[in-house]
């Protein structure tokens, strides 16, 4: 399956991704993610991202789609499909990853909208913890690991975003907010906009968006 996850930060894109690529085998793509680690590498890359990244603004679009045609060519964009996550963020980079999947002859089956209240976004954003080795997410109420402070999956240490901090997350929220009505928009008219309820439990989201990828025969 080639989906793209949109909605806000805290819509649950990133820890959905993880269950898909654990139980569909969907390799998974997630700019945040990708952006954090080169910034904790201090690659020249992760230079030039960091003071966006930090601060909750939206990294240029032109860099953003360079960095996902890399990585779509390569490993990321494998037979298998992929998910991608946190990308595209903008209409200009939805327009720049359908140049990328024509290239590679790889269109794309739907862009999935999760759909949550704000109250609930803050809420999941503000218990978030990340693991600063491999990048999967926990909540300390509601997804919390087996040993606390540490990742289920690899043991890394879990630590707090430092774009987590509320006054970051009401900035980030409302910088979504401008960006996603065109976005929306752009897949709407492609006839690909597929949305689902993202309120509940992990769990409970991920039978939702099963359900809507087995009818649309994306996965058996
Ligand atoms: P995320 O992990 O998806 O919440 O992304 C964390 C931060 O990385 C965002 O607040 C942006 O600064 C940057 N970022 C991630 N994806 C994108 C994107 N598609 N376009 C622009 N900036 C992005």
């Amino acid at each position: 399956m080639r989906i793209v996850l949109l909605g806000p930060p805290g819509a649950g894109k990133g820890s959905l991704a993880s269950l898909y690529r654990e139980r569909l085998g969907a390799p998974h793509l997630s700019t945040g993610q990708i952006f954090r680690e080169e910034i904790a590498r201090n690659s020249p890359l992760g230079q030039r991202v960091k003071a966006y990244v930090t601060s909750g603004r939206l990294v240029p679009n032109n860099l953003v789609v360079e960095v996902m045609a890399k990585r779509l060519s390569g490993r990321g964009g494998s037979s298998r499909g992929f998910v991608l996550d946190g990308f595209p963020r903008t209409r200009a980079q939805a327009a720049g990853l359908d140049r990328v999947l024509r290239r590679h002859r790889q269109p794309l089956d739907g862009a999935v909208y999760l759909t949550s209240p704000t109250s609930l976004l803050v809420r999941r954003l503000s218990g978030r913890r990340v693991c600063a080795r491999c990048g999967e997410n926990y909540h300390v109420r509601t997804m919390r690991p087996k040993h606390l402070g540490r990742c289920d999956r690899c043991n890394g240490r879990l630590t707090t975003r430092k774009d987590d901090r509320l006054e970051t997350i009401r900035k980030r929220l409302s910088i979504d907010r401008k960006a996603a009505a065109p976005l929306l928009a752009y897949y709407r008219q492609k006839g690909l906009l597929f949305p689902v309820n993202g309120a509940g439990h992990v769990e409970t989201v991920y039978k939702r968006t099963l359900g809507l990828f087995r009818r649309q025969d994306w996965v058996n």
